[in-house]
């Protein structure tokens, strides 16, 4: 429930040279992607002890890459290791048009930790042919090939050309709703063994004790797998468990990072998460996440573990991901005024006063600056966090509600140009207001997203905390989304100095409802319905209010030289609208209440306008802009004096995407192909 990824913008198609100042954004472009660098400003005047506990942090994240992959899917691993085999040991003309197609798909498999889209969930299909695969294999020394014990290189072909190049088998890494079995339907590795949707709902439903205040997270650090014999088994990923080779890798940074540690509270945070590491227990998690949530005292955080849940459709099994950061004090005191202003917020917010929190604690909210990126948050990177997730430990102990500034103004620079607000925006009176306003409006509805909307609210006392299922990702999002976007308009936030000018919002408003009607598009296929949680959540938005104030006109779909545009009549009626359905979405939720939601997101969020989606990619075609953007990370290094000691770490922020993904599959690479 709490990451928050960038909107779909654009960005200008620059040069490998093409610079913003004195630092170079771009890094490469390719597919569907283009990959940019962010900077670490203020790393420097760290001090040493901090600078090497952000360092052995980022050892740490960067040391479970492969069980992302193999999460993803079971072929990940070996498929990415025969692609680099054949790209290092190809022996032919590197202008070849299917050896490019295959750099290009290697470089998509990288980005998206493996073989299926990163955001539209769809199995890549290949540039270059199987023929050409098989000519590439044979050249290569079989000792040199990701085989089994005991498979020759014939059978080890036989065994994963279906799953490169038949696009019916594993087609959809996870398939959210539907009428099929969706954990059959999924090409994730969560679940293993041909185990069906109903077996698993039985196997944690009878684990589940209704009456627990304090839930355990079940299934979160596990696979489910159905043995050869029918029985059922969580295979639990820990040391001694699965994923046993990159865990204590991983472990191993941690305990060099203790000696770093800021203070005790810190220090006993990444002793707890090396216990939960070693022993698997989910209590233990919980018991770390309580510790992380009240280390407000720190400068230096960090997230390692299993920790979202959008990739398995039953909301339970959590990917691996990392982020290394520092406060960003400056910035910092905007948040700080939202969240002392909690109270406040929720007081006065639409919902009914039954679901309100009667008392809002601990809201901690901050800027950040990323040192690092692993596992899920990389290359594709959220601009927001709020964590933990468990419900009761939120309400609790709060949550800590993070916006990743240095991401978010690498995105704004990279967009700078481009022609993307030129061909979509209805007219200059709305681009003026995004070119005033927008960088600091899309901060701040990511605070309000991240701080104060998922945190907003409680659960009535008997609802299933499970209720929504399938649903609840994305209607959890809109809550938050929501949330900040009924704020984005209040006269509270002049009042609280957080917008310069009354105006400010409406540049958030016209963003909001064009992405969420029109633009955000250009990230689907032709023909394909919205699958991703947070694009669906957006739709579901903009369609909704689009519906409810279409007697009034207070949002048209208007053409001019036959091109569609998002025209804002009433931005005061508009706000209205956000504000009934944040009501709804909060009642939903607090209910438990699975039908409405279903109607809700079925009827708004996942089918598209084939005519409209149509004209916009036509339109963004021709801008020759990237839907999806990521980051390398810098490279951060040790520098030791002639004794042996460390005297400095410093980030080198000149590295290609290539050249890093290599390195990572080099350095990083720690479990078999198989898991
Ligand atoms: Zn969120």
């Amino acid at each position: 429930m709490s990451i928050l990824m960038m909107a779909c913008t654009g960005h200008k198609n620059t040069d490998a040279t093409g610079q913003k100042g004195t630092f170079s954004y771009e890094v490469d472009q390719f597919a569907d992607l283009q990959i940019l660098r962010y900077q670490v400003p203020g790393f420097e005047s760290l001090s040493l002890k901090q600078k090497q506990l952000l360092y052995h942090l980022s050892e740490a994240g960067l040391m479970g890459r492969d069980i992302l992959f193999d999460q993803n899917n079971r072929y990940n691993l070996v498929i990415r290791r025969l692609l680099e085999t054949v790209y290092a040991e190809y022996k032919w003309d590197h202008g070849d048009v299917q050896f490019k197609a295959l750099k290009v798909y290697l470089k998509r498999v990288w980005f998206s930790n493996g073989i299926h889209h990163h955001y539209g969930e769809d199995k890549f299909v290949p540039g270059f042919t199987p023929e050409f695969l098989t000519d590439c294999i044979k050249s290569i020394d079989a000792s040199h090939l990701p085989l089994r014990p005991g498979q020759n290189v014939d059978q080890f072909m036989e065994e994963i050309y279906p799953v490169i190049f038949n696009p019916e088998i594993m087609s959809k890494k996870t398939v959210q709703s539907g009428e099929q079995d969706l954990i059959l339907a999924s090409a994730n590795n969560y679940y293993a063994g041909g185990i069906t949707q109903k077996e698993v709902e039985k196997f944690y439903d009878e684990m589940r004790n209704p009456n627990d205040s304090t839930p355990i997270s079940y299934g979160l650090n596990s696979r489910l797998v159905k043995e050869a014999d029918g029985r059922i088994v969580e295979k639990v990923w820990k040391v001694g468990g699965l994923y046993t080779e990159a865990i204590e890798k991983i472990v191993s940074e941690l305990e060099k990072a203790v000696a770093f540690a800021e203070n005790d509270t810190q220090k006993a945070v990444i002793e707890k998460l090396i216990a939960y590491y070693k022993n698997g227990d989910l209590r233990t998690f919980d018991e770390y996440a309580i510790l992380w949530v009240n280390d407000t005292q720190s400068d230096v955080d960090f997230i390692n573990g299993f920790t979202e849940t959008y990739g398995d459709p039953l909301g339970m099994k959590a990917s691996w991901e990392s982020t290394v950061n520092f406060i960003n004090k400056e910035a910092t005191e905007r948040t700080k005024v939202i969240s002392n202003n909690a109270q406040w917020f929720e007081d006065h917010s639409p919902m009914d006063d039954r679901f309100k929190k009667k008392e809002v604690k601990g809201v901690t909210a901050k800027v950040i600056t990323v040192a690092m990126l692993g596992g899920d948050c990389y290359p594709a990177t959220p601009i927001g966090i709020n964590l933990p997730n468990a419900d009761w430990i939120r309400h609790i102990h709060g949550s800590k509600s993070v916006t990743i500034e240095n991401i978010t103004e690498a995105y704004d620079k990279a967009s700078q140009g481009g022609g993307f607000n030129e061909e979509f925006v209805w007219s200059d009176a709305e681009r003026e207001l995004i070119k005033k306003y927008g960088f600091i409006t899309d901060n701040l509805h990511t605070d309000l997203h991240e701080c104060l909307g998922h945190g907003s609210g409680i659960i009535l006392p008997g609802v299933d905390p499970n209720a929504l299922k399938s649903y609840s990702s994305t209607l959890e999002e809109a809550r938050a989304d929501l949330f900040g976007l009924y704020y984005m308009g209040d006269a509270k936030l002049l009042e609280l100095g957080l917008v310069p000018d009354k105006d400010a919002y409406k540049s958030e408003y016209y963003k909001f409802m064009m992405n969420g009607l029109m633009t955000q598009l250009v990230r689907i296929d032709l023909g394909k319905n919205m699958e991703e949680a947070h694009m669906r959540n957006r739709q579901l938005i903009a369609r909704w209010v689009y519906e409810k104030g279409q007697a009034d006109k207070v949002v048209e779909l208007k053409k001019k030289d036959n091109k569609t545009y998002v025209v804002i009549n009433d931005y005061i009626k508009l706000r209205n609208l956000f504000g009934q359905l944040l009501a709804e979405a909060q009642r939903i939720k607090s209910e438990g209440d699975y039908a409405a939601g279903q109607r809700l997101v079925e009827d708004y969020a996942v089918k598209v306008d084939p005519v409209l989606h149509a004209e916009v990619l036509e339109r963004y075609a021709r801008l020759n802009l990237s839907p999806y953007r990521g980051f390398v990370n810098p490279v951060m290094k040790e520098v030791k004096n002639a004794k042996g000691e460390v005297t400095d770490i410093v980030l080198d922020y000149t590295e290609g995407y290539t050249e890093q993904m290599l390195r990572y599959s080099k350095d990083y690479s720690f479990l078999p192909s198989y898991n």
